[in-house]
């Protein structure tokens, strides 16, 4: 009787935008926790706020410098409890209409500023979120789940792509070219292609947009951000911040919808002829929808899409190093990166000592929990389907033979324990999709051929791992790797400074570094004739 008035109470609309207003609102979530997750640490039936600064925790739309509400509302719910944290302005394609129209508009004046003006702005923006960091942070760990540390992490990186581009704007150099003509001159100049689409995912809230806006702002586009259904709050309050900046009216603009409206929110964003530029973040599918969608107006294209990382483990390698580098690129954000190392292929000789230690760091070292609890580790997955994906690839495998060393059970709600497999074999699912989720395979190889082979047969290729200390190995097994990105005898790769992209499926276009910047430019050819010299 108690868990069916639970249960009903859960299913009741809340009036309550903000958590722990009512006594009804917290209830349901007491019995939320109850109901689904009987299985998790005692400190996860405690209750959970977001408390962030009123002007933080923003849920309209932004468009042309105003807060915009829509017909309706969309929840915001925190993927470890299923709390509901805000109702977020539910915005269509009119609203993404009004948003392309606006950052047409303010791209005439954009395009004109100096280089400097746009850099102190962008400086400016990377100032602020550092000053509400902690704010930013709790954001993202409420919204999608992951702890605190790294939250924090994400906002400093997220910061980073600000301050990098506001350093790059100013050396949008172009070029003047030697020309096999007397009486010409030939000149090179760089221009903004003008407005740029950005689609993100929800699994970095705030740096996946800040590594694109960064960018399309210091080259002198406008944007319009649609960031994930599942966490919109840390782009809402990335608007906040441009404004406190003092980011012109219709600069950066962000619509958030829910997932009934993101295909005509994308459709508009995709194919209005005034946007010239799109780029997106997230899954291989949606990235060949949107290409699609785009190909009708010829515009341009950058795609972060899908990855299915190998780590390669060879019998010269540092195990210690490579097992500290195993769990740090699996278990970040509980799996769920696109860079997350997602295949592990280890060399007969290390293989039993390799798995004897990975297997004591991921008890010594992994806690699940919630984000916000100093002592979590690893949070839930975004949602139940992401658990039910991780617990398919480990039937799967142990129905062909793998063995279960560490974990192997779904927890109630989206919560999954980190999983050590092995005697994994190349027929599994698990090495045959990204996993996007913390569920460790294990193959032994060989051979280096061999591991070569396997690591290579996958038709995306955005990061690759590899441990040994054999120095012509490296230099073979480096260039040899179909990626974009390659970690030797390193778990965690990304820095502004070093560009992100990937090869094959994986995506077309790089971001971040001295690369980033030329996505949103165009190369101009001017040819300077008639001159007396
Ligand atoms: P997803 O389903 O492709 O969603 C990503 C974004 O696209 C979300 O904002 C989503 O909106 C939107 N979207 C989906 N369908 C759309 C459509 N028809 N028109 C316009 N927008 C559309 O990906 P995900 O599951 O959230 O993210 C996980 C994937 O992203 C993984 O494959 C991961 O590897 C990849 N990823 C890649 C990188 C990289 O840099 N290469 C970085 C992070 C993640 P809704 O939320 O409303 O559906």
């Amino acid at each position: 009787m108690f868990h069916l008035l639970c249960l009903l109470l859960f299913l009741l609309p809340s009036s309550n935008m903000y958590p722990g207003v009512s006594a009804v609102c917290a209830f349901r979530t007491r019995c939320f926790f109850r109901r689904l997750l009987p299985d998790l640490p005692a400190v996860m039936h405690r209750h959970y706020t977001l408390d962030v600064a009123a002007p933080l925790l923003r849920t309209q739309g932004y468009v042309d410098g105003r807060w915009i509400s829509a017909a309706s509302v969309f929840p915001v719910l925190d993927p470890a409890t299923g709390q509901e944290l805000a109702r977020v302005s539910d915005c269509g394609p009119g609203e993404a209409k009004q948003a392309v129209d606006a950052a047409y508009k303010a791209f005439q004046s954009w395009k004109g500023t100096t280089a400097k003006e746009r850099s102190l702005l962008l400086r400016k923006w990377h100032d602020l979120m550092m000053l509400h960091k902690e704010d930013l942070a709790k954001l993202i760990t409420f919204e999608c789940g992951k702890t605190m540390r790294e939250s924090i992490g994400e906002v400093m990186y997220s910061s980073s792509f600000l301050e990098w581009f506001s350093e790059e704007a100013r050396r949008m150099y172009g070029d003047i070219v030697p020309s096999p003509f007397k009486d010409r001159k030939i000149l090179q100049l760089k221009q903004p292609v003008g407005v740029a689409s950005i689609i993100t995912p929800w699994n970095f809230p705030s740096a996946m947009i800040t590594r694109k806006v960064g960018a399309a702002l210091a080259a002198g586009c406008t944007v319009v951000v649609k960031p994930a259904e599942d966490t919109p709050l840390s782009a809402l309050a990335l608007a906040e911040l441009a404004e406190q900046a003092g980011i012109p009216a219709g600069v950066f603009n962000v619509v958030p919808s829910s997932r009934e409206k993101t295909p005509s929110v994308g459709h508009v964003l995709c194919t209005d002829p005034l946007v010239a530029k799109i780029s997106f973040t997230g899954s291989t599918a949606t990235g060949k929808v949107l290409l699609k969608l785009a190909a009708d107006t010829v515009k341009r294209a950058s795609m972060e899409l899908g990855g299915h990382a190998p780590f390669i483990v060879f019998d010269s390698a540092d195990v210690d190093k490579a097992v500290a580098g195993a769990i740090a690129s699996k278990f970040r954000n509980s799996g769920q990166t696109c860079v997350c190392a997602n295949r592990f292929f280890v060399q007969s000789g290390i293989y039993d000592l390799f798995l004897e230690k990975l297997g004591q760091a991921m008890d010594s070292e992994l806690r699940l929990g919630h984000g916000s609890d100093p002592e979590t580790t690893q949070g839930p997955l975004i949602n139940v389907r992401a658990a039910e994906k991780v617990v398919n690839q480990v039937s799967d495998a142990v129905s062909l033979g793998a063995k279960v060393l560490r974990g192997g059970k779904r927890l109630e709600g989206s919560f999954m324990e980190p999983t050590l497999l092995a005697d994994v074999t190349t027929d599994m699912l698990c090495t045959r999709e990204e996993t996007f989720g913390p569920l460790l395979p294990v193959v032994r190889f060989n051979t280096e051929e061999e591991a070569l082979a396997i690591a290579n047969a996958s038709n995306v290729g955005l990061a690759g791992y590899f441990y040994s200390q054999d120095v012509s190995q490296i230099w073979r097994v480096a260039e040899a790797l179909e990626v974009g990105m390659v970690g030797i005898n390193e778990g965690i790769i990304s820095t502004s400074e070093a560009l992100f992209g990937g090869v094959k499926q994986s995506g077309l276009g790089r971001e971040g570094s001295n690369h980033g910047i030329n996505e949103y430019v165009e190369v101009k050819y001017m040819c300077f004739g008639g001159l007396k010299l």
